[in-house]
């Protein structure tokens, strides 16, 4: 079977295609924004099963015809996982939202017109389409897969954290509403991870600044024995590769998971608890930021209450912890680094 998979160069998106590739049971056209990212990706992957199409900004709602045309009757899965992820962001409707919304409209209007034989469209959303960040500290707040973030567009304009969570929003309903409309007879899935840790897929990957989710955890890394810690990187979390399986189980059983929300939290974190797990590493200990010690431990009854059991239940695996991430991401780096 065929996935077309947008932005295959992301950070979740590598290990999507690894899995679906490993699993020896999918051919994957990956969609890049440019030759040279494709050509470094296909060196990396190694792999007869994996092709490459270029779209360079799904900022336009024809970005991905072209692509759909020529492969379209091939396509059995569609994977959108492409999607500006960034804070750093002047404009929020054009950097965010535009290519968020147009991008999905875009690639789930391609699909229906050009993909006869697709079985199943899993768009990678977010779990900012969920929550609702200014009330992250209420405990009273519990939310669950049918949670929407009640984010509007005019209030997203303010700053860039409320402009990414409206862009996911908007673009994960703009799917569910183009299904309803266009009476589509392929299932849909939305993902929506929380923070996504854990190493890249490849070492290559690992430069200096690292992808928006594992940046924090970087940052840390490579903070100094008295460095303050940032008290608002709190958050809860999910292990890349749990994400990247996630993906693919909707590809393999359509039919339940067809109109579902996937919310993948595995607990709790704040910076400290990040910290707490670093200073485990020998190589690190006495090294980096120490903060205050297991003050992070008891979050989860500070925050809002994420209840995820009809995911788990779904999926039905265990997902990987908050240690394992943070001490994998730590190994690769080092490893990286040469301090290893
Ligand atoms: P990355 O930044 O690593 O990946 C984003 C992907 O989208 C890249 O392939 C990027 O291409 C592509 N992209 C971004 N903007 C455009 C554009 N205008 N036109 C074409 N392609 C574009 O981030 P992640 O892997 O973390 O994110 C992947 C998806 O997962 C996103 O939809 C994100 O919102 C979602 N997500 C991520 C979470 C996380 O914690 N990491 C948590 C929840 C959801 P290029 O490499 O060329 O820039």
């Amino acid at each position: 079977k065929t996935v077309f998979l947008s932005g295959a160069s992301g950070y979740i998106a590598q290990h999507t295609v690894k899995q679906l590739l490993d699993s020896g049971k999918f051919k994957v056209i990956g969609s890049v924004r440019s030759e040279e990212k494709g050509n470094s990706l296909a060196k990396n992957f190694n792999s007869p099963d994996l092709s490459f199409v270029y779209v360079k900004d799904i900022s336009s709602e024809t970005a991905f015809d072209e692509a759909f045309k020529q492969y379209g009757s091939e396509i059995d899965y569609v994977v959108h996982t492409a999607s500006p992820v960034a804070f750093d962001v002047t404009d929020v409707n054009k950097d965010l939202i535009i290519p968020a919304k147009i991008g999905s409209t875009g690639i789930f209007k391609a699909s229906v017109k050009y993909a006869p034989n697709l079985k199943h469209f899993v768009i990678t959303s977010s779990s900012f389409a969920i929550l609702d960040l200014l009330r992250e500290n209420d405990h009273s707040l519990h939310l669950n897969e049918q949670s929407w973030n009640p984010i509007t567009f005019e209030d997203s304009l303010k700053d860039a954290v409320q402009g990414y969570c409206y862009s996911k929003k908007i673009a994960e309903q703009t799917v569910w509403k183009l299904g309803k409309e266009l009476n589509v007879q392929f299932g849909i899935t939305a993902i929506n991870p929380t923070y996504a840790l854990g190493p890249q897929c490849f070492d290559s990957s690992v430069t200096s600044v690292l992808n928006v989710s594992c940046e924090f955890v970087n940052k840390l890394i490579h903070s100094k024995s008295d460095s303050e810690i940032d008290k608002s990187f709190v958050g809860p979390n999910i292990d890349v590769r749990d994400v990247a399986r996630a993906h693919i189980e909707p590809l393999l059983n359509s039919e339940k998971f067809n109109g579902q929300r996937l919310l993948l939290s595995n607990g709790r974190f704040g910076a400290q608890s990040i910290v707490d797990i670093l200073n485990e590493i020998p190589q690190l200990k006495g090294k980096i930021a120490v903060g205050t010690p297991h003050s992070d431990d008891d979050i989860q009854n500070r925050m809002s209450v994420i209840n995820n059991e009809k995911t788990k239940e779904l999926l039905g695996f265990e997902f990987i912890s908050l240690e394992k991430s943070i001490k994998d991401t730590a190994s690769q780096i080092l490893k990286v680094e040469g301090k290893l």
